[in-house]
């Protein structure tokens, strides 16, 4: 066990919550840093750089590069928060952290910036203000090893059990080539896969490695530095993601320990099986329909509500669903008074959202 683990409830960052992280919540936390504005964003927000340590090892990260994908960025401001504490874990570093890449979308709750562009596909063009930031930085900078930090959706599971991380060594070429940068993000993988292998068995997945160039990761990796995709996920109810956040920060801890200790494990990242889209977030059984019996699925959509994020749930699918799992499972043998042939399928996720409390609503 790292001693993340014993420090992180008391760490600064910690009143970060919930799925909605927006700029002016980041922003108090700026000034405990070394901090460089590296861009503006479309609608004129600030882009900033975060840098910590002075050692040799130089390593870039950037989160909410899609707006929405807030879980990674609560989970570095911890990682930053115990490396500023902890001075001999940091002394083999020096850490340039984007903690909010696209402060826009963070605002509008989009996976895009404010002109509707996919960030994480503009590698190429470099088409928005926010992308040329991030190649400006990466270029200024001249990172031994990037990390890229992301939310992955409630879909995806491994081996029957929910999907709480996954990762990616992207591919460098087309023929996904094991080259040397690859490898040691392999290695990196493989080494944070076995530490949380030891808290959550069976949980961890790995993504697939089909090559992107428009994909930032997979630029960076072609240029030859070693750069890991990091993807947080849901398990159960943890709609808020804070347990996801908690063994996000682990890894991302470990994944420093592999470099300073120089403790690769490029073998066992094969060995992690690939994330399948096998979760719905609802799944409910035997609903009368008919005069049989059949699944319906349910998927959250999340809407910006009010300042916050409510998790409506909304039909995926009907019919035979035994190949599918769920964070939640409901049986219906046991209420009465719902049938498919009474309601449409609106109206009757509606009456059951509202009698058993189905909507969430983040933080
Ligand atoms: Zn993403």
């Amino acid at each position: 066990m790292n001693s993340f683990l014993q420090q992180q409830s008391i760490l600064k960052s910690q009143i970060l919550e919930g799925r909605y992280v927006t700029y002016s919540k980041i922003e108090t936390f700026l000034s405990d840093f070394d901090l460089m504005q590296v861009g503006t964003s479309v609608k004129g927000l600030p882009i900033n750089a975060l840098t910590i340590g002075n050692g040799p090892i130089r390593i870039l990260m950037w989160s909410q590069m899609h707006g929405n994908e807030a879980t990674s960025t609560k989970g570095i401001m911890d990682v930053m928060y115990f490396l500023k504490a902890n001075a001999a874990f940091l002394a083999p570093f020096t850490i340039q952290l984007l903690p909010m890449l696209n402060p826009d979308g963070a605002a509008a709750y989009t996976r895009v910036n404010a002109n509707g562009v996919d960030l994480n596909r503009d590698a190429k063009q470099q088409s928005q203000s926010e992308t040329h930031a991030l190649f400006e930085v990466y270029d200024a900078f001249q990172p031994d090893y990037c990390f890229n930090l992301h939310d992955q959706r409630t879909i995806f599971g491994v081996n029957g059990s929910p999907c709480i991380l996954s990762y990616l060594s992207p591919a460098a070429d087309a023929n996904k080539l094991i080259t040397e940068s690859r490898k040691q993000a392999m290695g990196i993988i493989g080494h944070m896969n076995e530490r949380l292998q030891q808290h959550l068995s069976n949980q961890v997945g790995r993504y697939d490695d089909t090559y992107n160039p428009n994909c930032v990761g997979d630029c960076f990796q072609s240029k030859g530095t070693p750069t890991i995709l990091f993807e947080c996920g849901q398990s159960g109810e943890d709609y808020d993601r804070e347990v996801t956040r908690k063994w996000f920060s682990f890894s991302v801890v470990e994944a420093l320990q592999c470099i300073a200790n120089n403790s690769f494990k490029p073998s066992v990242y094969h060995s992690i099986p690939e994330v399948e889209k096998s979760y719905s977030d609802i799944l409910i059984h035997n609903v009368p329909y008919q005069g049989a019996q059949i699944s319906m699925a349910l998927n959250y959509k999340e809407k910006l509500i009010s300042n916050r994020i409510v998790f409506e749930p909304t039909l995926y699918s009907k019919g035979d669903l035994s190949r599918l799992n769920a964070h939640k499972i409901i049986d219906l043998n046991n209420l009465d008074g719902l049938s498919l042939d009474d309601l449409d399928d609106i109206a009757f996720i509606k009456k059951l959202s509202n009698m058993l409390d189905l909507t969430h609503y983040s933080h």
